[in-house]
């Protein structure tokens, strides 16, 4: 599946809530945002349609984000039901890893391949006050469990203000390099002024190669995270919401005055 611009499109990034434990700075209000009735929230027999659709369509990569995923009831039922789906090589998960104590070895068994955890700084203090009601030590615990589990490769999301030479990133750093995590680090991203920027260590934020488009909670097909386009697989269907979201997909990104980064998985 290429795009306009001849990128190959092979990645689902699939936001199952718009839900969080948390209430990062970054990302949301401190009374948070008006969030969506459960009727509006894909069932997992459609997200599972969805991802059907796309891997026959050329998806060979999948991730689960949120919102925070973790608290959405029956997850490792969903991995379960993707995990079944032939063609996708790669089965992630971002988290916040506060509930990953508790799931990491469930989500393994039930076929989850790695996971992508937050962790900003190591300081437990700017840590509560980055994510407003976040304790440290449940994150730690949380990666310690995916260890545990053998999810792998195990990617830390760092977001950083400015460079990756801020001391709270540059103690992550050495965070991952003892523990022989990955560390990524995000610029700071505002959808609404389009502010973003591309993730050192990883791929997100590179327009020449981007290769991915995002189903929503609500059940949209957005094309770019920076776009206000959005296609709905409930009005249109399921095959006709992705070819148009591929065939629309913007050379770059600008903004997005649509969506909030908790429905549509960062
Ligand atoms: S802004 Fe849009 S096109 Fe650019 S990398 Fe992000 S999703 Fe891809």
């Amino acid at each position: 599946m290429y795009d306009r611009f001849n990128r190959k499109i092979n990645y689902l990034r699939i936001s199952v809530t718009d839900r969080c434990n948390l209430r990062c700075t970054y990302c949301m209000p401190a009374e948070g945002i008006k969030m969506l009735h459960h009727s509006e929230i894909l069932s997992f027999d459609e997200i599972t349609e969805v991802t059907k659709m796309a891997v026959s369509m050329g998806v060979d990569k999948v991730r689960i984000t949120g919102g925070e995923p973790l608290v959405r009831k029956g997850i490792v039922d969903l991995i379960k039901m993707l995990a079944a789906i032939q063609g996708i090589n790669d089965l992630a998960m971002t988290t916040n890893g506060i509930f990953l104590n508790k799931f990491a070895k469930p989500l393994a068994e039930a076929g989850l391949h790695r996971v992508n955890i937050s962790l900003d700084t190591l300081d437990p203090e700017k840590y509560t006050n980055i994510t407003r009601v976040g304790k440290i030590e449940d994150a730690l615990r949380g990666i310690e469990a995916a260890k545990q589990a053998g999810l792998s490769p195990i990617k830390i999301n760092c977001v950083i203000t400015k460079s990756s030479d801020e001391p709270d990133a540059q103690m992550v750093k050495k965070f991952c390099e003892t523990n022989g995590l990955h560390v990524r680090f995000i610029p700071q991203m505002n959808l609404e002024t389009g502010d973003f920027g591309i993730v050192e260590g990883g791929e997100g934020g590179n327009c020449k190669i981007c290769n991915r488009i995002r189903l929503t909670s609500e059940g949209k097909i957005m094309p770019c995270l920076f776009s206000n386009l959005g296609y709905s697989i409930k009005e249109l269907g399921v095959k006709k919401a992705l070819e148009l979201a591929i065939g629309n997909k913007p050379r770059s990104g600008s903004v997005n005055h649509i969506n909030h980064f908790n429905n549509i998985g960062g």
